[in-house]
């Protein structure tokens, strides 16, 4: 990451009125909730369960939640970062109009981003909800039933499956955020790809929508992505970092 670079992203911030943030869990691991897939990640101690294996048995869905609650250790207590904030900013100056977000910790709502301009495509993992009638559950009720019964509690209403509001792997992606997205990133005129690997599809679509759709797409990770190639500028970095300082020049 270089001093230049910083200078033309922020230039190109500066000019956008309808910027989209494409986030990922790269914007939160300062915040101490770990990504999936740098080293020490969540991905290389446990593999996702897919959905259907989910649906299939009991025991899976008790062990899907056990492995559900010690994610959420590190999602209860969890402050908004740098990031979060410097982005925040970018909305409240009328830059960013959309954050579109992989995340499922609710850190843009907690740094000050409006509802409205958050749309949480993999679903948010501080509630639960029942997979038929859609009733909501919290989640701490559903670990006092699991821990006093061993097994994962149903739905009070109508007795469904209970799941964490998010989106699991083999799962049907919502249809109104994946709406909503879609509609952000064929508005945007920048699209700004922050801490993803941008390898989890169909998400990953919509960088590569906004490019098909001539929108300059503008990528921020520690590492490189799959998708650098499309990108017409590449920032290697801490999000931490970066976005701040893009933040400080807008100021300057
Ligand atoms: P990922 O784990 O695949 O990729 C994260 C990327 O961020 C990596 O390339 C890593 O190098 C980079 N990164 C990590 N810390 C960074 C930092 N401080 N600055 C710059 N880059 C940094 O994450 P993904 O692309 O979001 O895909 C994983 C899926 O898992 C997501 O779709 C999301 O639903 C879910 N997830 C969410 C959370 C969360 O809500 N915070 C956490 C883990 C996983």
């Amino acid at each position: 990451m270089s001093q230049a670079e910083i200078e033309e992203l922020a230039a190109r911030v500066q000019r956008a009125t309808r910027a989209v943030a494409f986030t990922g869990a790269g914007i939160s691991t300062e915040c101490g909730i770990p990504d999936f897939r740098s080293p020490g990640g969540f991905w290389s101690r446990h593999r996702p369960i897919e959905f259907k294996d989910f649906l299939g048995s009991e025991a899976t869905r008790a062990e899907a939640w056990r492995r559900f609650f010690a994610i959420r250790q590190s999602l209860v207590g969890a402050k908004a970062g740098p990031a979060h904030l410097a982005l925040a900013e970018l909305v409240r100056r009328g830059h960013v109009a959309s954050i579109i977000t992989q995340n499922i910790d609710g850190l843009h709502a907690q740094a000050g981003v409006e509802p409205g301009r958050i749309v949480e495509i993999h679903g948010n993992g501080t509630y639960a909800h029942c997979l038929s009638c859609g009733e909501r559950h919290e989640i701490d009720w559903v670990e006092a039933q699991l821990d006093a019964s061993g097994l994962p509690p149903a739905c009070v209403v109508c007795g469904g499956i209970v799941k964490a509001a998010t989106i699991s792997f083999g799962q049907a992606m919502p249809d109104q955020a994946m709406a909503d997205a879609r509609a952000a990133t064929l508005d945007a005129d920048l699209f700004l790809a922050i801490g993803s690997s941008l390898s989890v599809f169909p998400a990953a679509g919509f960088p590569v929508l906004a490019t098909r759709n001539r929108t300059p797409l503008v990528i921020v990770n520690r590492e490189a992505t799959g998708l650098d190639g499309l990108a017409s500028l590449t920032i290697h970095g801490e999000v931490g970092e970066v976005l701040p300082a893009v933040v400080e020049l807008l100021h300057s």
